[in-house]
């Protein structure tokens, strides 16, 4: 039976968390839990939870920690989850998540942090030019010439400008990043999980690094 393994994956947004976790979730058979596609699509589906965050999300502000850490309790707990593991993506988001998880998952913590470091200039053109489809999240890049009606290769969903993915939003969840998430990377390196990994370069290449790094903590 293969071993679960349990990932949490830091970085600014548009790093490129969501496309490497995605692989990487195929690779270990863990699945990829990413909090804000748990919230876009309560949001889509008009869901008590979605209706409350729907504000917090288009203004690019963070939702509640204790709200984040239920959802997040829940979902590990599902059957997925603990015999595989999980690679988590956007979460925690700040030390109160973090200090929260560390309590939730005593038994079985995390085996690795991830911090895939890409400067804030690169990733503010790369969130720009971003475009997501609605339905299940895949990620493409706008080279002015979009597609009308533009369907998602993977799902044939709609694909579109994320609300929080416009200039101002973007600057705004940088901003937080920088205040709130970023202090993350002490809290994890002052317990030794924390790995850094370059997040420019192909594709391929990343996710090299990446499987690179899981593998050895796993060891
Ligand atoms: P993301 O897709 O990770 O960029 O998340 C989109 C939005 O969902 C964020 O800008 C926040 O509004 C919300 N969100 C996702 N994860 C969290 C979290 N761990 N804590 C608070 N808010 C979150």
């Amino acid at each position: 039976m293969p071993t679960a393994v349990r990932v949490i994956m830091l970085g600014r947004q548009g790093a490129g968390k969501g496309t490497q976790c995605r692989l990487l979730s195929e690779h270990f058979g863990a699945p990829h839990i990413s909090t804000g596609e748990m919230l876009r699509s309560a949001i889509r589906q008009d869901t008590v939870v979605g209706r409350a965050v729907k504000k917090v999300l288009d203004e690019g502000n963070l939702v509640e920690d204790d709200l984040m850490v239920s959802l997040v309790q829940g979902r590990i707990g599902e059957t997925d989850a603990r015999v595989g593991g999980y690679i988590l993506d956007g979460f925690p988001r700040t030390v109160g998540q973090a200090t929260a998880f560390d309590h939730i998952t005593e038994v079985r913590p995390v085996d690795i942090v991830v911090n895939l470091e890409v400067k804030r200039e690169l990733v503010l053109s790369r969130l720009s030019a971003r475009r997501t489809c609605e339905q299940c999240d895949a990620n493409y890049i706008s080279d002015g010439n979009d597609p009308k009606p533009w369907k998602c290769a993977k799902c044939g969903g709609l694909v579109h400008q994320r609300d929080d993915d416009t200039p101002e939003a973007i600057s705004h969840r940088l901003d937080l990043y920088d205040s709130l998430t970023s202090p993350l990377i002490d809290y994890y390196m002052s317990k030794s999980r924390l790995v850094v990994v370059d997040g420019l370069g192909t594709t391929e290449e990343v996710f090299e690094r990446l499987t690179s790094a899981v593998k050895a903590a796993q060891a």
